[in-house]
């Protein structure tokens, strides 16, 4: 288990927290990060979110949803 990990929830609910500096991300929509070849990343299909304050990677959880 990684601590730096985010709700996905929390995405949806555009208050998602740095669980490495503590603080919120503004439009984490916007910080969004894919590693998998998806065609938009959005709440549903991305990875992880980058903190606009320590430049911090956290991840999501659940992880998104495979298909195909
Ligand atoms: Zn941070």
């Amino acid at each position: 288990m990684t601590p730096n990990t985010v709700s996905r929830d929390r995405l949806r609910a555009n208050a998602a927290d740095c669980p490495l500096c503590g603080r919120q991300i503004p439009e984490p929509t916007e910080r969004l990060v894919a590693f998998g070849p998806v065609e938009s990343v959005t709440a549903d299909t991305a990875d992880a979110v980058e903190c606009t304050a320590c430049g911090g990677v956290s991840f999501f959880r659940p992880p998104p949803e495979e298909t195909g």
